[in-house]
């Protein structure tokens, strides 16, 4: 694939920083209970190992793969589960881990889904979010950052499937 220019927007120093005190403020909330992170695949990936490994109270893993495509008008049988929860997430504290959202529609489905399942809690946090390409309102509990409306790689997120590995996040220019 041709190289792209990629300029910073989020050092890998100011991620780390954050994601620290993303998991310092989660540990708190959840102090003499247990979590469940739904880290959801593949963009949150990095993300969801660093704020694990550094949230105090135990912690379970999980891993789900969607994709949201059409408009809010077509409702929520248009999530596609493409990789489902290996447990049932009935009783627990459950956090779901996004790398970012943009439109909303994704977490919007998504949320209500994992509702239904009856967990004890239910909670979204993100890395980033772009509250000017909101579509669809979602409860946010815990924020990396807001950034603006580019289209953003590194840190778990890619440019068709390359670019992931990249330890901040930057803006691409196509
Ligand atoms: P939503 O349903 O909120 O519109 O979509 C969220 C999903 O769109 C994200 O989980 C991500 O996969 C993709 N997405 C939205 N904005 C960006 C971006 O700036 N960069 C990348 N790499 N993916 C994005
Ligand atoms: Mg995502
Ligand atoms: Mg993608």
């Amino acid at each position: 694939m041709e190289k792209h220019n990629i300029s910073v927007l989020i050092s890998e120093e100011e991620v780390q920083k954050r994601v620290r005190e993303l998991a310092a403020q989660i540990s708190k909330d959840y102090e003499g209970e247990s979590v469940k992170l739904i880290c959801i695949l593949k963009g949150s990936v990095f993300f969801t190992c660093e704020l694990a490994k550094r949230i105090t109270v135990p912690v379970i893993l999980d891993f789900m793969q969607v994709s949201s495509y059409g408009s809010q008008t077509v409702s929520s049988g248009t999530l596609k589960v493409k990789k489902e929860l290996d447990e049932p997430i009935e009783g627990d504290n459950v956090i779901i881990v996004e790398d970012i959202i943009d439109s909303g529609n994704t977490l919007s489905r998504l949320v209500p889904m994992l509702q239904e399942r009856n967990p004890k809690s239910l909670k979204v946090c993100t890395l980033l979010d772009k509250p000017e390409r909101r579509e669809v309102d979602v409860k946010v509990d815990y924020n990396g950052f807001n950034i603006p409306d580019k289209f953003v790689v590194g840190y778990g997120l890619d440019y068709d499937q390359n670019y992931r590995n990249l330890p901040y996040v930057g803006v691409i220019n196509l």
